[in-house]
């Protein structure tokens, strides 16, 4: 399985210079390249090929006085950008003949997109120093706070520039085998709560941590101020990237709190089910809003592939009818409630039954899951609404071995 993992570099002012110049090399190479595929396609011409471009746009390019700076860039880099371009025409062309979602043509690059990234393979000869700092052909060796261990040796890092004006080191890694968890006896229903983040068939309501939702609330705030601040003035240039900060906090926070909880359940459970909401449908509803921001879809992707690595089973429930319409003791369904009932009892078996518990276990039922329905009965006292921040924290290891 691959991955990606990705860490936070700390360039000085001239690396932060190189790399502001190897990302504006590569978007003119791309642009170039774009350009000369635009000029092919008028003149009925086939396209040229990446290597022909290459030739081109990089290798002659260089020895013309309009692009002579190219040479002070790495050439992996510049290649690397063709490619790109390359591989958004064929995700275009694949989208035309319906073989994956349409989408738009490539357009061209602006200086002021919000990210910015330039890709060393391995030609490149980039690498980590003894010393743990991430060693870049012309830009130099860049301080990298190491925030976890990589499983295997990537051969390939992309530095990206985001647009709060943060630098990271992104590698794309092989897990290798699976790292098998103590088998446990626990099976486990998740429902999309609509007041929690998720719950659990076992009766467990799981909200968002407190530091997400402080996040939240900064960003809230940030985002007013800025629309208070009159357009073109200085303060509202500050105001913008006080928000671009905030939002990246928030996505920081919200992507440790779904690896914090997808970790644990994985390594409490054997068996986990979800109900696949298919976000995409759900966005014109009204309930759009809240399963965006949750980012359930995020997290249930983590729950797949870290169950798919520690050999769990994962299963993904469509929806096949309302998991409130059934009542999760006896399976007697006794039809649609409004979403303000949160708690009623079952006319058939007399259970009272909580509305989100009682549809995690309908989920984990469907799935095949041994759950017992006591978890979506109602027992004061026996439904702790848990924070869940018990997730592991590794300890920062340098990589070294290269
Ligand atoms: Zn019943």
């Amino acid at each position: 399985m691959q991955l990606r993992y990705s860490f936070r570099v700390y360039p000085s002012a001239s690396q932060r210079t190189a790399l502001t110049r190897a990302f504006g090399c590569a978007r003119v190479v791309y642009n170039d390249a774009l350009r000369a595929r635009e000029v092919a396609r008028d003149a009925g011409l086939p396209f040229p090929t990446v290597g022909e471009l290459s030739k081109r746009l990089i290798t002659k390019a260089k020895k013309t006085p309009e692009r002579a700076w190219l040479a002070e860039v790495s050439t992996v880099v510049l290649q690397q950008s063709l490619r790109d371009l390359d591989a958004a025409y064929r995700n275009f062309f694949d989208g035309l003949k319906g073989r994956r979602p349409r989408m738009g043509a490539p357009r061209y690059k602006s200086r002021k997109d919000t990210r910015q990234a330039v890709r060393f393979t391995a030609n490149a000869r980039w690498a980590v120093t003894p010393g743990g700092k991430l060693r870049l052909p012309k830009i130099g060796d860049v301080r990298v706070k190491w925030s976890r261990r990589l499983p295997s040796v990537p051969s390939t890092v992309t530095v990206v520039k985001d647009s709060a004006g943060r630098y990271f080191a992104s590698f794309v890694v092989d897990t290798g085998p699976e790292e098998a968890l103590p088998q446990t006896t626990s099976e486990i229903g998740i429902d999309l709560g609509l007041g929690h983040f998720a719950v659990l068939s076992d009766g467990r309501k799981i909200d968002s941590p407190r530091f997400l939702r402080r996040a939240e609330k900064h960003l809230k705030k940030a985002q007013r101020s800025l629309s208070r601040k009159e357009k073109g003035s200085k303060n509202r240039d500050k105001a913008r990237i006080r928000v671009a900060w905030a939002h990246a906090r928030v996505t920081d926070a919200r992507r440790d709190f779904h690896h914090q909880l997808s970790t644990q359940l994985i390594r409490e459970s054997q068996a986990i089910a979800v109900e696949d909401l298919a976000v995409k449908g759900l966005a014109r509803t009204r309930l759009a809003k809240s399963v965006h921001d949750a980012g359930w879809s995020a997290f249930v992707a983590m729950l797949e592939y870290k169950a798919a690595r520690h050999g769990r089973t994962f299963t993904r429930i469509d929806r096949f009818e309302p998991t409130s319409q059934v009542c999760s003791v006896c399976g007697v369904k006794d039809g649609p409630k409004p979403l303000h009932v949160r708690t009623w009892t079952c006319k058939a078996c007399g259970a009272v039954l909580d509305r989100d518990a009682n549809a995690a276990v309908n989920v984990a039922k469907a799935a095949g899951l041994a759950v017992t329905a006591c978890g979506a009965q109602v027992r004061p006292g026996l439904v702790p609404a848990q924070r869940s921040e018990a997730g592991t924290h590794p300890k920062p290891q340098p990589l070294t071995a290269r």
